[in-house]
């Protein structure tokens, strides 16, 4: 132990190669140990680079789009943890110990990663194809949705409704698997009809109708012509 130890006790901790002593420390010093970390990219950016061979700009625009597609912080923290890869699956779980095994959820045959969840499982592609055929209905787009589109969103502006409904549909898989259940696209409707008519309350209470219609115009065309035929 050097003269500087002895007189400072405990305290000094490591910071990569460098060992920082609060007490003998200058302002300068904390100031270099705060923003040692910045401009570091987390785990989940890089995975999401590697994973769908992403630019930095393009992954940044994906986390950037996070902060639009709900005002709700419990929906927006939900896409977050996601791609953070923070989510805990059964590969996760098992290797903590916290389950017995790392099968999936739903059809209880492949290892549960966050992949397989969301988007791999048969049973999840059967929600996903009925996700696409609701779509269709909204947008008279017919369009097959991959997993890069499904786990990050569409990057274009124009998507702002496509990308709020599968950041719902994700949450819908998510609670379908806590509660061992398998995701029914119909229970997943009826979700999407509570949170438009919420945020049509909101709206109206708030008087931002606007904003409230031109996120849900397709919707809301959907529910005029049900109307109408009925
Ligand atoms: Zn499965």
């Amino acid at each position: 132990m050097d003269d500087n130890s002895r007189k400072t006790g405990s305290l000094e901790f490591c910071c990569g190669e460098k060992v920082f002593d609060p007490v003998l420390c200058k302002s300068k010093q904390f100031y270099e140990l705060l923003i040692a970390k910045k401009g570091i990219v987390s785990r989940g950016f890089t995975k999401l680079k590697n994973d769908f061979d992403l630019d930095d700009i393009t992954v940044s625009k994906v986390f950037l789009n996070l902060l639009s597609v709900s005002s709700e912080t419990f929906i927006r923290s939900f896409q977050l943890k996601l791609l953070d890869d923070i989510v805990f699956t059964n590969k996760r779980l098992a290797k903590i110990g916290y389950v017995p095994h790392d099968t999936c959820t739903f059809c209880k045959e492949e290892t549960e990663t966050i992949y397989h969840l969301f988007y791999e499982c048969p049973f999840t592609l059967l929600f996903w194809e009925n996700f696409e055929k609701f779509w269709f209905v909204l947008s008279g787009k017919k369009e097959k949705f991959m997993l890069q589109d499904v786990y990050i969103g569409k990057l274009e502006k124009s998507c702002e409704l496509l990308n709020y409904l599968m950041v719902l549909a994700k949450l819908h898989i998510w609670q379908s698997r806590k509660q061992d259940k398998i995701p029914e696209c119909e229970v997943f409707l009826k979700q999407v009809d509570v949170k438009y008519r919420t945020e049509k309350y909101i709206a109206v209470k708030n008087n931002t109708q606007k904003k409230f219609q031109a996120k849900w115009l397709l919707y809301r065309w959907h529910l005029d012509l049900k109307n109408n035929s009925s």
